[in-house]
């Protein structure tokens, strides 16, 4: 590069630029090499290549090439196949380069700002079913009121002793049948004790091939309904084990629910993972996964094992899903969740849309969108996440978020 000409500079498309008043990151999302930078000059000639004018492509002239920072910068984003330069000579007209626009459900800014519009379209985005069909259960685990509010799990839903009536799980199921569907998950509750269970079963079984049912161990020890233990899918028969668990009820509930169910051990501390992998490994199970409880005495716990960290972030992350993260929360995005007495939640951990008793799912779902605190739309737009370079790298919003009350749950800005 010759101080003397003039260049233009550009990133190229795969590249995810992350700009902030005091840092800039350049991510090149086709193997996740990063280039970050808090210098000023070095700030301002990113900026310089959103301005609408220059359309994605700036002109590196005397004052930007008298800058041994800038020089630097843009020989490592050669470097890293992020950005190149054209001698200005070779092309006097400008050229350009198109900055990614993502088009969600084709839009929802029209839904958002018209109160009175109703978004048929809203059915075509609904993926995901949970019915909490009941709440009868004879266990009376310590967490009962917890665990469902960090991950799946069984709850008595504060002892109301209500069933979600099979003649209601028919009508959401016939209203969702447009619906591109691609999970239903079944809770309770102990949903073997639920009245109508067989005629349920029935009823859900072109549904199987992206049906779960959740039982906690417990339940599956005492287990009578025989037809949930030969579900066909049993990779979808998830079963959750908490600790402490005897060896015995590990075998016995290893022995009744059948090896290729999906077993979620729920652990709060190092001790507990490394058992749940022992057991793992013991019995040779093939489907698993771990779900670490947070109790509000195990936060070492969670910041050395679940806080997330900065090569966590960027590993793997590919630029559409950046995108879907400035526009949506896909880890509640098409989530609707349904409680014993008929009301309907995106999130276990927000307040209710409706009811299903009195309103139509397309109703809720326009409820849902509208809402200024939508779940499905809830990105990282708070503080620190906002002024942070990972804002839209991050993973979505989870439900951790809500039991911890802050929304970074990192060790990039503890
Ligand atoms: S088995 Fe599930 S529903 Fe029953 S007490 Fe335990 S957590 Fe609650
Ligand atoms: S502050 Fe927020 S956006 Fe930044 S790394 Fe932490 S969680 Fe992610």
């Amino acid at each position: 590069m010759e101080k003397s000409k003039k260049y233009w500079f550009y990133i190229e498309p795969y590249v995810y630029i992350s700009l902030k008043e005091q840092e800039v990151l350049l991510l090149n999302t086709l193997d996740s090499s990063t280039e970050k930078s808090i210098d000023k000059e070095v700030i301002a000639l990113i900026s310089s290549i959103f301005e609408p004018k220059n359309c994605g492509v700036t002109l590196l002239n005397e004052q930007y090439l008298q800058s041994d920072k800038i020089i630097q910068f843009i020989k490592k984003t050669q470097e890293k196949y992020m950005g190149d330069i054209i001698e200005y000579q070779t092309i006097k007209q400008k050229p350009i380069q198109l900055l990614p626009y993502i088009n969600i459900q084709n839009d929802i800014k029209p839904i958002k700002t018209n109160k009175n519009f109703v978004g048929d379209n809203l059915l075509n985005d609904l993926r995901e079913l949970t019915l909490y069909i009941n709440t009868k259960c004879k266990q009376s685990c310590q967490n009962c009121n917890s665990y469902y509010k960090q991950f799946r799990h069984c709850n008595k839903y504060e002892n109301k002793n209500i069933e979600l009536k099979i003649d209601l799980i028919k009508k959401i199921l016939d209203s969702t049948k447009t619906s591109p569907l691609s999970q239903i998950n079944i809770i309770g509750g102990d949903i073997t004790r639920y009245n109508d269970l067989s005629l349920l079963i029935r009823m859900l079984k072109p549904y199987e091939e992206f049906l779960s049912y959740y039982i906690q161990y417990r339940n599956i020890l005492n287990i009578q309904h025989k037809a949930l233990i030969s579900y066909k899918n049993k990779k979808q028969l998830f079963v959750c084990i908490d600790f402490p668990i005897s060896e015995l009820d590990i075998n016995s509930c290893i022995n009744v629910a059948g090896k290729g169910c999906t077993f979620s051990f729920i652990v709060k501390d190092i001790k507990e993972y490394i058992y749940a992998q022992s057991i793992i490994e013991k019995y040779s199970l093939d489907f698993y996964q771990i779900m670490p409880f947070f109790n509000n005495k195990n936060i070492t716990f969670f910041k050395n094992n679940v806080f997330i960290n900065e090569s966590d972030i960027i590993e793997g992350i590919t630029f559409e899903q950046i995108m879907l993260n400035k526009k949506i929360n896909s880890n509640f995005w098409g989530n609707i969740l349904v409680m014993p007495d008929g009301s309907v939640k995106s999130c276990i951990n927000e307040s209710v849309i409706g009811n299903i008793k009195e309103q139509s799912i397309l109703e809720l779902l326009n409820i849902e969108i509208n809402k200024s605190s939508s779940m499905w739309l809830k990105t990282r737009e708070e503080k620190p996440c906002c002024d942070c370079i990972y804002q839209h790298i991050c993973p979505p919003l989870s439900n951790y978020e809500a039991i911890f009350n802050k929304t970074n749950l990192c060790n990039v800005i503890p």
